[in-house]
């Protein structure tokens, strides 16, 4: 059964108008929202912690338009020619109504008969804006599973209310399945070696994915009874070094949990913008130093994971440096020195200045600062008989 909507459904629309002028202002008045997607929705989950993400995205403040204002452009995006990489694949793997996608989709997950190529379903989902293809791939959908055979969405349009805007999400394609469950497919340009592929772009797959599952899991809540959305995802990607598709099933229920969560905290943008002093605003057109201060304003956790996640990240890197903030040097790190936050304060610590020395980890950092000193005076000694044999 899907689980209820973590929506702003239940918010009074008195309270969710105030938030939506709040956002509008806190944007800058005529600045139109830029809408949220996928990718940063699961990005939104990758760092729960941020409440400067959480509120910049729930304004629909275009970020990467904020960091050039800021004077710290990120190099974050997609380049031109993985662009078309990806495009071409996809449209190989969706070739011919989708018969190498289906044959892949069954022989993963199954479902029901194998299909047989040229009898599956390809509706036409194209309509007239996104809440038109949004309403269009809902009765797709629904006609889909009532037919009992294999069908291919591709890109359908999915809406979910974040924030008390609705966020357009379009993957790259749902497959129903004859036994009436839906699956959401990923298709990736980056290659499945010997069945497998780089953990850390499956990992920001699967949580896309399950952004993608979510939106699913509100479509189907309107059917009665409601078909079963599968938490095995498809993730599609080129086989070893060839141009051939290959699968593999990726089990999302983990990042389903947590986008679930993290789409509950943003209903609490509110209470991050009630704290942000009177007058802030994100308007890109605005000073640097004035933005640099509003951004400021708002607490951040920046992590190294951030350069691949978030257009704001060579600012908050550099923010987090010069605060000597330990999660700049990446998260493990920072849960390994328990209540160390600072790099001076585990200076400090090494040096004996400062630290409690039953602490474990205080006691690791003067051990290793006395071996280093041990492995220093070592490697002086041996290269002053060097230069005196020399001599
Ligand atoms: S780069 Fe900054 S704003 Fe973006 S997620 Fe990281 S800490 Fe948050």
């Amino acid at each position: 059964m899907p689980s209820p909507a973590p929506s702003r459904a239940s918010t009074p629309p008195t309270r969710r108008t105030a938030l939506r002028h709040r956002l509008a202002e806190l944007r800058g008045g005529d600045v139109p929202a830029l809408p949220l997607d996928a990718r940063a929705l699961a990005a939104l989950a990758a760092n729960p912690g941020c409440r400067r993400r959480a509120l910049l995205d729930g304004a629909g403040v275009d970020k990467t338009a904020l960091a050039r204002s800021l004077g710290a452009p990120s190099g974050f995006g997609q380049s031109q020619f993985a662009f078309m990489r990806g495009n071409a694949f996809e449209a190989r793997v969706k070739a011919d109504g989708g018969a190498e996608l289906l044959r892949l989709t069954h022989g993963r997950l199954g479902g029901g008969s194998e299909p047989v190529p040229g009898e599956s379903a390809v509706p036409d989902l194209a309509a007239a804006g996104p809440e038109g293809r949004a309403a269009r791939t809902a009765l797709a959908l629904r006609e889909a599973t009532e037919s009992g055979g294999w069908t291919l969405l591709d890109h359908p349009m999915l809406a979910l209310d974040v924030a008390g805007t609705l966020a357009f999400l379009e993957p790259d394609a749902v497959v129903v399945h004859p036994d009436g469950g839906w699956t959401v497919v990923e298709i990736k340009s980056f290659p499945m070696i010997d069945g497998s592929a780089d953990a850390a772009k499956v990992g920001a797959a699967a949580r896309q994915a399950a952004v993608y599952a979510l939106a699913l899991e509100r479509v189907a809540a309107r059917l009665d009874p409601a078909p079963r959305i599968r938490h095995d995802v498809l993730l599609v990607c080129p086989k070893d070094f060839s141009n051939l598709p290959t699968a593999s099933a990726i089990d999302v229920r983990k990042q389903l949990a947590v986008t679930r969560r993290q789409l509950a905290r943003l209903t609490r943008v509110e209470d991050i913008a009630a704290q942000l002093p009177e007058g802030t605003t994100f308007d890109v057109r605005r000073p640097a130093a004035e933005l640099t201060a509003a951004v400021e304003a708002v607490p951040a956790t920046y992590a190294p994971e951030c350069l691949a996640a978030c257009e704001l990240a060579f600012h908050c890197r550099t923010r987090a440096r010069e605060e000597g903030e330990v999660t700049s040097l990446g998260r493990s790190i920072r849960g390994e020195l328990g209540g160390l936050t600072t790099i001076g304060e585990i200076l400090a610590a090494a040096a004996g200045a400062s630290g409690d020395p039953d602490d474990p980890a205080v006691a690791t950092l003067r051990r290793a600062a006395a071996l280093r000193s041990e492995a220093l005076a070592g490697a002086g000694a041996a290269a002053g008989a060097g230069a005196r044999e020399a001599s």
